[in-house]
Protein backbone atom coordinates (compact mmCIF):
# COMPACT_ATOMS: atom_id res chain seq x y z
CA UNK A 1 0.00 0.00 0.00
CA UNK A 2 0.96 3.20 -0.81
CA UNK A 3 1.21 5.18 2.50
CA UNK A 4 -0.91 8.10 2.63
CA UNK A 5 1.12 11.59 2.69
CA UNK A 6 2.17 12.29 6.17
CA UNK A 7 2.01 9.13 7.01
CA UNK A 8 5.14 8.16 9.18
CA UNK A 9 6.91 5.05 7.34
CA UNK A 10 8.52 2.61 8.72
CA UNK A 11 12.34 3.72 8.02
CA UNK A 12 11.37 7.22 10.27
CA UNK A 13 9.17 5.51 12.83
CA UNK A 14 11.98 3.21 13.75
CA UNK A 15 14.52 5.93 14.12
CA UNK A 16 17.71 6.63 11.88
CA UNK A 17 20.90 7.68 11.17
CA UNK A 18 22.04 9.86 7.86
CA UNK A 19 25.28 10.32 6.93
CA UNK A 20 25.62 13.14 3.77
CA UNK A 21 28.41 12.20 1.44
CA UNK A 22 31.18 14.58 0.71
CA UNK A 23 31.66 13.93 -2.77
CA UNK A 24 31.35 16.35 -5.56
CA UNK A 25 28.13 15.64 -8.28
CA UNK A 26 28.56 17.74 -11.27
CA UNK A 27 26.05 16.64 -13.89
CA UNK A 28 25.59 18.19 -17.33
CA UNK A 29 25.38 17.28 -21.32
CA UNK A 30 29.02 17.78 -22.36
CA UNK A 31 30.03 18.16 -18.75
CA UNK A 32 33.15 16.33 -19.40
CA UNK A 33 34.56 19.98 -20.11
CA UNK A 34 34.92 21.10 -16.75
CA UNK A 35 37.62 17.94 -16.01
CA UNK A 36 40.55 19.94 -16.20
CA UNK A 37 38.71 22.52 -13.51
CA UNK A 38 37.80 19.39 -11.46
CA UNK A 39 41.21 18.43 -11.15
CA UNK A 40 42.24 21.79 -10.57
CA UNK A 41 40.26 22.70 -7.67
CA UNK A 42 41.93 19.60 -6.17
CA UNK A 43 45.05 21.16 -6.52
CA UNK A 44 45.78 17.87 -9.07
CA UNK A 45 48.69 18.71 -11.72
CA UNK A 46 49.66 15.21 -12.56
CA UNK A 47 46.72 13.04 -13.82
CA UNK A 48 47.17 8.82 -14.25
CA UNK A 49 44.11 8.59 -16.67
CA UNK A 50 42.85 5.12 -16.78
CA UNK A 51 39.77 5.07 -19.73
CA UNK A 52 39.53 1.68 -22.33
CA UNK A 53 40.34 3.11 -25.86
CA UNK A 54 36.54 4.36 -26.40
CA UNK A 55 36.71 7.11 -24.15
CA UNK A 56 40.64 7.67 -23.67
CA UNK A 57 41.49 10.01 -26.98
CA UNK A 58 38.76 12.29 -25.58
CA UNK A 59 39.35 12.71 -22.16
CA UNK A 60 43.10 12.80 -23.38
CA UNK A 61 41.94 16.17 -25.59
CA UNK A 62 40.64 17.50 -22.95
CA UNK A 63 42.74 17.27 -20.21
CA UNK A 64 45.98 18.09 -22.35
CA UNK A 65 48.88 18.12 -20.39
CA UNK A 66 47.33 17.20 -17.08
CA UNK A 67 47.56 14.08 -17.98
CA UNK A 68 51.41 12.46 -17.62
CA UNK A 69 50.12 8.67 -17.82
CA UNK A 70 47.33 6.60 -19.09
CA UNK A 71 46.26 2.85 -18.32
CA UNK A 72 43.86 0.98 -20.47
CA UNK A 73 43.80 -2.60 -18.76
CA UNK A 74 41.15 -1.87 -15.60
CA UNK A 75 39.01 -5.41 -15.57
CA UNK A 76 35.69 -6.55 -13.76
CA UNK A 77 36.18 -7.21 -9.99
CA UNK A 78 39.43 -5.02 -9.65
CA UNK A 79 41.88 -8.37 -9.94
CA UNK A 80 44.85 -7.01 -7.52
CA UNK A 81 47.04 -8.00 -10.26
CA UNK A 82 45.93 -4.82 -12.28
CA UNK A 83 45.75 -2.76 -10.07
CA UNK A 84 49.46 -3.48 -8.91
CA UNK A 85 50.50 -2.85 -12.70
CA UNK A 86 48.70 0.31 -12.73
CA UNK A 87 49.86 1.08 -9.17
CA UNK A 88 54.08 1.05 -10.89
CA UNK A 89 52.51 3.37 -13.33
CA UNK A 90 51.70 5.72 -11.72
CA UNK A 91 54.62 5.81 -8.76
CA UNK A 92 56.65 5.88 -11.99
CA UNK A 93 54.40 9.06 -12.96
CA UNK A 94 54.86 10.52 -10.26
CA UNK A 95 51.04 11.53 -10.47
CA UNK A 96 49.14 12.98 -7.60
CA UNK A 97 45.15 12.34 -9.34
CA UNK A 98 43.67 9.80 -10.63
CA UNK A 99 40.98 9.82 -13.02
CA UNK A 100 38.93 7.49 -14.80
CA UNK A 101 36.30 7.63 -17.47
CA UNK A 102 34.37 4.37 -17.70
CA UNK A 103 32.35 1.62 -16.44
CA UNK A 104 32.35 -0.04 -12.85
CA UNK A 105 35.46 -1.59 -13.63
CA UNK A 106 37.55 1.60 -14.56
CA UNK A 107 35.88 3.50 -11.16
CA UNK A 108 37.07 0.09 -9.46
CA UNK A 109 40.58 0.81 -10.20
CA UNK A 110 40.88 4.07 -9.62
CA UNK A 111 38.60 3.55 -5.82
CA UNK A 112 41.78 0.79 -5.43
CA UNK A 113 44.41 3.06 -6.11
CA UNK A 114 43.17 5.69 -4.45
CA UNK A 115 43.03 3.29 -0.79
CA UNK A 116 46.16 1.91 -1.04
CA UNK A 117 48.48 5.74 -2.37
CA UNK A 118 46.12 8.20 -1.32
CA UNK A 119 45.04 9.50 -4.96
CA UNK A 120 42.71 12.46 -5.13
CA UNK A 121 39.93 10.92 -7.81
CA UNK A 122 37.76 12.63 -10.43
CA UNK A 123 35.87 10.00 -12.08
CA UNK A 124 33.62 9.83 -15.40
CA UNK A 125 31.39 7.13 -15.11
CA UNK A 126 29.94 5.95 -18.34
CA UNK A 127 27.04 3.25 -17.48
CA UNK A 128 25.06 2.92 -14.53
CA UNK A 129 27.00 0.67 -12.20
CA UNK A 130 27.04 3.44 -9.25
CA UNK A 131 30.40 2.63 -7.79
CA UNK A 132 31.28 6.02 -7.89
CA UNK A 133 29.49 7.16 -5.29
CA UNK A 134 30.30 4.29 -2.47
CA UNK A 135 32.91 4.01 0.05
CA UNK A 136 32.93 0.25 -1.19
CA UNK A 137 35.70 -1.37 -2.91
CA UNK A 138 35.40 -5.00 -4.06
CA UNK A 139 38.74 -6.59 -4.92
CA UNK A 140 40.10 -10.19 -6.54
CA UNK A 141 42.92 -11.94 -5.59
CA UNK A 142 43.54 -15.84 -6.59
CA UNK A 143 39.50 -15.76 -8.19
CA UNK A 144 38.61 -14.74 -4.42
CA UNK A 145 36.45 -11.61 -4.29
CA UNK A 146 36.70 -9.37 -1.43
CA UNK A 147 35.45 -6.23 -0.40
CA UNK A 148 36.55 -3.15 2.16
CA UNK A 149 35.03 0.32 2.87
CA UNK A 150 36.44 3.32 4.21
CA UNK A 151 36.06 6.86 3.47
CA UNK A 152 39.62 7.16 1.41
CA UNK A 153 38.26 4.89 -1.13
CA UNK A 154 35.20 7.32 -1.77
CA UNK A 155 36.16 9.26 -4.87
CA UNK A 156 36.39 13.40 -4.30
CA UNK A 157 34.54 14.51 -7.86
CA UNK A 158 32.41 12.70 -10.13
CA UNK A 159 31.79 14.53 -13.26
CA UNK A 160 28.05 12.53 -15.10
CA UNK A 161 28.36 13.63 -18.98
CA UNK A 162 25.46 12.26 -20.36
CA UNK A 163 26.86 12.82 -24.09
CA UNK A 164 29.63 9.83 -22.90
CA UNK A 165 26.28 7.51 -22.04
CA UNK A 166 24.43 8.01 -25.61
CA UNK A 167 26.76 5.22 -27.04
CA UNK A 168 25.99 2.47 -24.80
CA UNK A 169 25.03 -0.55 -25.96
CA UNK A 170 21.04 -1.33 -26.11
CA UNK A 171 22.13 -4.42 -24.01
CA UNK A 172 24.47 -3.07 -21.76
CA UNK A 173 21.96 0.37 -21.32
CA UNK A 174 19.41 -2.03 -20.09
CA UNK A 175 21.62 -4.43 -17.55
CA UNK A 176 22.50 -1.59 -16.12
CA UNK A 177 20.36 0.40 -15.44
CA UNK A 178 18.60 -2.77 -13.92
CA UNK A 179 21.45 -2.74 -11.83
CA UNK A 180 21.32 0.46 -10.43
CA UNK A 181 17.46 -0.20 -9.95
CA UNK A 182 18.67 -2.85 -7.66
CA UNK A 183 20.28 -0.34 -5.50
CA UNK A 184 17.15 1.52 -5.18
CA UNK A 185 14.69 -0.75 -4.37
CA UNK A 186 16.93 -3.38 -1.92
CA UNK A 187 17.27 0.71 -0.06
CA UNK A 188 13.60 0.95 0.20
CA UNK A 189 13.32 -2.13 2.55
CA UNK A 190 16.44 -1.85 4.20
CA UNK A 191 16.50 -1.86 8.08
CA UNK A 192 19.06 0.88 8.23
CA UNK A 193 17.39 3.18 5.74
CA UNK A 194 16.26 6.69 6.08
CA UNK A 195 14.10 8.77 4.73
CA UNK A 196 16.00 10.36 2.30
CA UNK A 197 17.36 7.95 1.10
CA UNK A 198 14.07 6.47 0.69
CA UNK A 199 13.14 9.51 -1.44
CA UNK A 200 16.71 9.18 -3.41
CA UNK A 201 14.81 5.41 -4.35
CA UNK A 202 11.47 6.62 -5.30
CA UNK A 203 13.04 8.99 -7.35
CA UNK A 204 15.39 6.49 -9.00
CA UNK A 205 13.24 3.90 -9.56
CA UNK A 206 10.89 6.40 -11.76
CA UNK A 207 13.22 7.50 -13.47
CA UNK A 208 15.20 4.38 -14.46
CA UNK A 209 11.30 3.30 -15.59
CA UNK A 210 11.01 6.20 -17.37
CA UNK A 211 13.68 6.21 -19.29
CA UNK A 212 14.37 2.21 -19.93
CA UNK A 213 11.17 2.59 -21.69
CA UNK A 214 11.83 5.77 -23.65
CA UNK A 215 15.00 4.21 -24.77
CA UNK A 216 13.62 1.60 -26.14
CA UNK A 217 12.46 3.50 -29.03
CA UNK A 218 15.24 6.54 -29.17
CA UNK A 219 17.97 4.91 -27.91
CA UNK A 220 20.04 8.59 -28.36
CA UNK A 221 17.81 10.19 -26.16
CA UNK A 222 18.94 12.65 -24.31
CA UNK A 223 16.07 13.46 -22.27
CA UNK A 224 16.00 9.22 -21.59
CA UNK A 225 19.60 8.84 -20.93
CA UNK A 226 19.52 12.13 -18.64
CA UNK A 227 16.95 10.07 -16.89
CA UNK A 228 19.23 7.07 -16.10
CA UNK A 229 21.88 9.02 -15.42
CA UNK A 230 20.39 10.95 -12.65
CA UNK A 231 18.73 7.53 -11.42
CA UNK A 232 21.97 5.95 -11.30
CA UNK A 233 23.67 8.71 -9.30
CA UNK A 234 20.04 8.21 -7.09
CA UNK A 235 21.02 4.77 -7.01
CA UNK A 236 24.78 4.32 -6.15
CA UNK A 237 23.72 6.94 -3.42
CA UNK A 238 21.01 4.73 -1.92
CA UNK A 239 23.76 1.70 -1.95
CA UNK A 240 26.11 3.76 0.04
CA UNK A 241 23.54 4.62 2.43
CA UNK A 242 21.61 1.45 3.37
CA UNK A 243 22.66 -2.13 3.65
CA UNK A 244 21.68 -4.57 0.74
CA UNK A 245 20.09 -7.96 1.38
CA UNK A 246 19.43 -10.97 -0.19
CA UNK A 247 19.90 -9.57 -4.43
CA UNK A 248 23.29 -8.40 -3.69
CA UNK A 249 24.10 -11.61 -1.92
CA UNK A 250 23.21 -14.11 -4.14
CA UNK A 251 24.38 -11.52 -7.61
CA UNK A 252 28.06 -11.09 -5.26
CA UNK A 253 27.91 -15.23 -5.14
CA UNK A 254 27.39 -15.88 -9.01
CA UNK A 255 29.58 -13.20 -9.49
CA UNK A 256 32.44 -13.75 -7.14
CA UNK A 257 32.27 -17.72 -7.26
CA UNK A 258 30.59 -18.72 -10.75
CA UNK A 259 32.32 -15.66 -12.79
CA UNK A 260 28.67 -14.84 -13.83
CA UNK A 261 28.86 -11.15 -15.53
CA UNK A 262 27.96 -8.14 -13.02
CA UNK A 263 24.91 -6.10 -14.71
CA UNK A 264 23.32 -9.05 -16.61
CA UNK A 265 23.16 -10.95 -13.14
CA UNK A 266 21.54 -8.49 -11.94
CA UNK A 267 19.28 -8.23 -14.44
CA UNK A 268 18.26 -11.88 -14.16
CA UNK A 269 17.80 -12.14 -10.51
CA UNK A 270 16.46 -9.13 -9.23
CA UNK A 271 12.72 -9.68 -10.35
CA UNK A 272 12.78 -13.30 -8.49
CA UNK A 273 14.30 -11.75 -5.51
CA UNK A 274 11.70 -9.12 -5.22
CA UNK A 275 8.93 -12.27 -5.88
CA UNK A 276 11.07 -13.65 -2.78
CA UNK A 277 10.51 -10.44 -0.54
CA UNK A 278 7.14 -9.18 -2.08
CA UNK A 279 5.15 -10.42 0.73
CA UNK A 280 7.30 -9.57 3.75
CA UNK A 281 8.34 -6.09 2.31
CA UNK A 282 4.53 -4.75 1.24
CA UNK A 283 5.59 -1.02 1.65
CA UNK A 284 8.17 -0.82 -0.20
CA UNK A 285 7.09 -2.65 -3.07
CA UNK A 286 4.40 -0.57 -3.12
CA UNK A 287 6.30 2.74 -3.58
CA UNK A 288 8.54 0.67 -6.57
CA UNK A 289 4.77 -0.21 -8.00
CA UNK A 290 4.08 3.55 -7.13
CA UNK A 291 7.36 4.91 -9.37
CA UNK A 292 6.97 2.60 -11.45
CA UNK A 293 3.73 2.93 -12.74
CA UNK A 294 2.40 -0.25 -12.25
CA UNK A 295 0.58 -2.63 -10.26
CA UNK A 296 2.90 -5.16 -8.97
CA UNK A 297 6.43 -4.09 -8.46
CA UNK A 298 8.61 -8.14 -9.23
CA UNK A 299 6.49 -8.18 -12.32
CA UNK A 300 6.63 -4.13 -13.31
CA UNK A 301 10.36 -5.00 -13.27
CA UNK A 302 10.44 -8.12 -14.93
CA UNK A 303 8.38 -6.41 -18.00
CA UNK A 304 11.31 -4.01 -17.88
CA UNK A 305 13.76 -6.32 -18.07
CA UNK A 306 12.00 -8.50 -21.27
CA UNK A 307 10.82 -5.41 -22.75
CA UNK A 308 14.61 -4.30 -23.06
CA UNK A 309 15.20 -7.37 -24.56
CA UNK A 310 17.40 -8.48 -21.53
CA UNK A 311 18.59 -11.34 -19.69
CA UNK A 312 15.62 -13.52 -18.25
CA UNK A 313 17.43 -16.99 -17.56
CA UNK A 314 20.71 -17.57 -15.16
CA UNK A 315 21.37 -20.67 -17.81
CA UNK A 316 22.15 -18.24 -20.44
CA UNK A 317 24.89 -16.87 -18.27
CA UNK A 318 26.71 -20.14 -17.90
CA UNK A 319 24.89 -20.85 -14.56
CA UNK A 320 23.30 -24.35 -14.24
CA UNK A 321 21.01 -26.66 -11.84
CA UNK A 322 24.19 -28.37 -10.96
CA UNK A 323 25.42 -25.36 -9.61
CA UNK A 324 22.49 -24.80 -6.95
CA UNK A 325 23.56 -26.00 -3.96
CA UNK A 326 26.90 -24.51 -3.42
CA UNK A 327 25.15 -21.26 -4.29
CA UNK A 328 22.75 -21.52 -2.30
CA UNK A 329 25.46 -22.49 0.88
CA UNK A 330 27.89 -19.54 0.26
CA UNK A 331 24.34 -17.56 0.35
CA UNK A 332 23.52 -18.73 3.70
CA UNK A 333 26.88 -18.47 5.17
CA UNK A 334 26.80 -14.61 6.28
CA UNK A 335 23.49 -12.81 8.31
CA UNK A 336 22.82 -10.09 6.40
CA UNK A 337 19.22 -8.51 6.63
CA UNK A 338 16.24 -9.53 4.34
CA UNK A 339 12.80 -8.24 5.19
CA UNK A 340 11.39 -12.73 3.94
CA UNK A 341 13.68 -15.09 6.60
CA UNK A 342 16.42 -16.50 4.42
CA UNK A 343 16.09 -20.37 3.95
CA UNK A 344 18.17 -22.87 2.02
CA UNK A 345 14.52 -24.30 0.17
CA UNK A 346 13.51 -20.85 -0.18
CA UNK A 347 16.37 -20.01 -1.94
CA UNK A 348 16.76 -22.82 -3.49
CA UNK A 349 13.81 -22.36 -5.25
CA UNK A 350 14.70 -18.79 -6.24
CA UNK A 351 18.03 -20.11 -8.05
CA UNK A 352 15.95 -22.95 -9.84
CA UNK A 353 13.21 -20.45 -11.19
CA UNK A 354 16.10 -17.84 -12.29
CA UNK A 355 17.92 -20.92 -13.83
CA UNK A 356 15.37 -21.16 -16.21
CA UNK A 357 16.55 -24.81 -17.31
CA UNK A 358 12.70 -27.28 -17.25
P1 LIG B 1 32.31 -2.49 -16.86
O1 LIG B 1 32.92 -1.27 -16.31
O2 LIG B 1 33.18 -3.70 -16.92
O3 LIG B 1 31.73 -2.14 -18.29
C1 LIG B 1 31.04 -3.14 -19.03
C2 LIG B 1 31.41 -3.00 -20.51
O4 LIG B 1 30.84 -1.79 -21.01
C3 LIG B 1 32.90 -2.91 -20.78
O5 LIG B 1 33.20 -3.70 -21.91
C4 LIG B 1 33.11 -1.43 -21.08
O6 LIG B 1 34.23 -1.20 -21.92
C5 LIG B 1 31.81 -1.07 -21.77
N1 LIG B 1 31.41 0.34 -21.68
C6 LIG B 1 31.44 1.12 -20.59
N2 LIG B 1 30.93 2.33 -20.89
C7 LIG B 1 30.58 2.30 -22.19
C8 LIG B 1 29.99 3.26 -23.07
N3 LIG B 1 29.63 4.48 -22.64
N4 LIG B 1 29.74 2.89 -24.34
C9 LIG B 1 30.06 1.65 -24.77
N5 LIG B 1 30.61 0.69 -23.97
C10 LIG B 1 30.88 1.04 -22.70
O7 LIG B 1 30.98 -2.95 -16.06
P2 LIG B 1 29.95 -2.18 -15.10
O8 LIG B 1 28.74 -3.00 -15.12
O9 LIG B 1 29.89 -0.73 -15.39
O10 LIG B 1 30.65 -2.32 -13.68
C11 LIG B 1 30.83 -3.57 -13.09
C12 LIG B 1 31.95 -3.52 -12.08
O11 LIG B 1 31.70 -2.51 -11.12
C13 LIG B 1 32.08 -4.83 -11.32
O12 LIG B 1 33.44 -5.08 -11.07
C14 LIG B 1 31.34 -4.52 -10.02
O13 LIG B 1 31.78 -5.34 -8.96
C15 LIG B 1 31.69 -3.08 -9.81
N6 LIG B 1 30.73 -2.34 -8.99
C16 LIG B 1 31.16 -1.89 -7.77
C17 LIG B 1 30.30 -1.19 -6.96
C18 LIG B 1 30.79 -0.66 -5.65
O14 LIG B 1 30.09 0.07 -4.98
N7 LIG B 1 31.98 -1.01 -5.23
C19 LIG B 1 28.99 -0.92 -7.39
C20 LIG B 1 28.58 -1.38 -8.64
C21 LIG B 1 29.47 -2.08 -9.45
Amino acid sequence: MVPEPGTVTTDAASGFTYTASPTRIVFGNGALAQLPHEVDRLGGRRVLLIASDRHRAVAQAILGGLAVASFSGAAMHTPVEVTEQAARLARETDVDTVVAVGGGSAVGLAKALAAREGYDQVVVPTTYAGSEVTPVLGETRNGVKTTRSGPEILPETVLYDVSLTIDLPTDLTLVSSINALAHAVEALYAPDSDPATGAFAVEAVGRIGRGLRAVRTDARSVGARTDLLVGAWLAGTCLAGASMGLHHKLCHVLGGTFALPHAQTHAVVLPHAMRYNAVAAPEAMARVAAALGVDDAPSGVLDLVVGGGGPTDLARLGFTIEQIPQAVELALAQQYPNPAALTAEGITALLHAAVGEP
